[in-house]
């Protein structure tokens, strides 16, 4: 998209290929903020470092008919990226937003999560691509 720059600004390219770069990544960042910010609109002062530690939302996942509706725990907040198979796990006892009771499928697809280390490690191989099935 730089292509229309003469050569004698090679230099301002490189510096704007890298901004733009950077900007990409925190638009994708806002982009997120956005939407789930919309779903809590007495959402507080954002946090950015708890905000920049959220994984993107799974692009693969396999659920098999025996899981795909069972029930898990989601905080709804803009900084959770995992959902909890128990209600009294300590993770999910640290959420003060809205903790919600949905099923494995919803919790991944609509709220982009991925099984917690602490509560649900066995969950591990629904994200697993290399794992033969
Ligand atoms: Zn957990």
């Amino acid at each position: 998209m730089y292509t229309f720059l003469h050569r004698s600004k090679i230099a301002l390219l490189a510096t704007l290929l890298l901004t733009g770069f950077a900007s990409c990544q925190s638009y994708n960042q806002t982009d997120k903020t956005d939407i789930a910010a919309a779903k809590q609109p007495e959402t507080p002062a954002v946090d950015s470092v708890r905000l920049a530690a959220r994984r993107p939302a799974p692009e693969f996942y396999i659920l098999t008919p025996d899981i795909y509706k069972n029930r898990v725990y989601v905080c709804d907040d803009i900084y959770s990226d995992v959902f909890h198979v128990k209600y009294d796990c300590e993770v999910l006892a640290k959420c003060d937003a809205t903790k919600r009771n949905v099923t494995l499928v919803t919790a991944i697809r609509d709220f982009g999560r991925y099984n917690c280390e602490v509560c649900s490690p066995e969950l591990a191989h629904v994200f697993d691509e290399e794992k033969v099935r």
